[in-house]
């Protein structure tokens, strides 16, 4: 097996729905490390479920990686990888040391969890998209869906992205903040409480995500980035997920923009 050490932080650039052509950058690369465990993440069953911050891996190792990788290829820079971004507390130096190379944007994708935490939120505000998980409307559904390190509430994710966007407010930062919604069986009959969540919060921008990549039966480095032909690569038997219908997905856009008045984007095209 090759050693974790050999194997570069930077990965990609992959195609997404969302971005366009994305350069991975995997601050953790220490089994899969979250302060969720999410029952469709494409990582499988979290290994480390912690809401403890650390350094897992030097900020000279991701530049050097970064240096050696396809990013001009790229059209985005994103901070996701084996697990939680924010839970890596090099994460703001190394956006510095990337602004410093390229001006390309950047976007970081967080469960919001640490974002109670000033450090933290100090930490991601140079990006230029900040995409926020917010599946659940109570602490029911975050517990059935998103299954979080224990300590971590819906307030307490729901305060943090408030402060966030005041944060942004008041720094006259030009970051967008999006929200992004992972339909599933489990909360797609809760579009009025999800609703007037987003209406509290007011982000930029929603992004409604269906489980379109399959949940593995283990960890390996590889599901980090793995998607469409790549899921075949990965050594552990793999389960596809139940996703939502053109209808459902179509039905729940048109709900949400009615009830909000946000702009939304959705994994769905017409
Ligand atoms: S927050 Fe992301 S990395 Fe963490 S368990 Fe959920 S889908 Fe996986």
């Amino acid at each position: 097996m090759t050693a974790l050490s050999t194997i570069s932080s930077v990965y990609g650039p992959v195609d997404s729905w969302r971005v366009g052509k994305s350069l991975g950058i995997d601050l953790i690369m220490n089994t899969s490390t979250c302060s969720f465990n999410c029952t469709y993440c494409q990582l499988g069953f979290i290994q480390d479920i912690t809401k403890e911050r650390k350094l897992f891996i030097s900020t000279e190792k991701i530049i050097n990686d970064f240096n050696l990788s396809k990013w001009k290829e790229a059209d985005i820079i994103t901070f996701s990888g084996s697990g939680e971004p924010t839970l890596a507390i090099n994460l703001g130096e190394v956006i510095t040391k990337i602004k410093h190379i390229t001006d390309k944007p950047i976007a970081i994708l967080t469960n919001g969890t640490l974002l109670i935490n000033q450090e933290v939120r100090n930490n991601v505000l140079n990006a230029d998209l900040i995409s926020v998980k917010l599946d659940a409307p109570d602490d029911k559904t975050l517990k059935e869906i998103n299954r979080p390190a224990d300590g971590v509430t819906l307030h307490s994710i729901i305060l943090g992205i408030k402060e966030l966007k005041s944060d942004i407010k008041d720094l006259n930062k030009s970051t967008k903040l999006q929200i992004q919604i992972m339909f599933m069986p489990q909360n797609k009959n809760q579009i009025e409480s999800l609703a007037k969540l987003l209406n509290e919060i007011k982000p930029d921008e929603v992004a409604l995500n269906t489980p379109t990549r399959p949940y593995p039966a283990g960890w390996d480095i590889i599901t980090r980035g793995a998607h469409g032909e790549d899921t075949k690569k990965i050594k552990f038997p793999i389960k596809p997920l139940k996703t939502l219908s053109l209808e459902e997905a179509k039905n729940i856009e048109n709900k949400l923009r009615e009830l909000t008045n946000l702009q939304i984007i959705s994994v769905y095209k017409n």
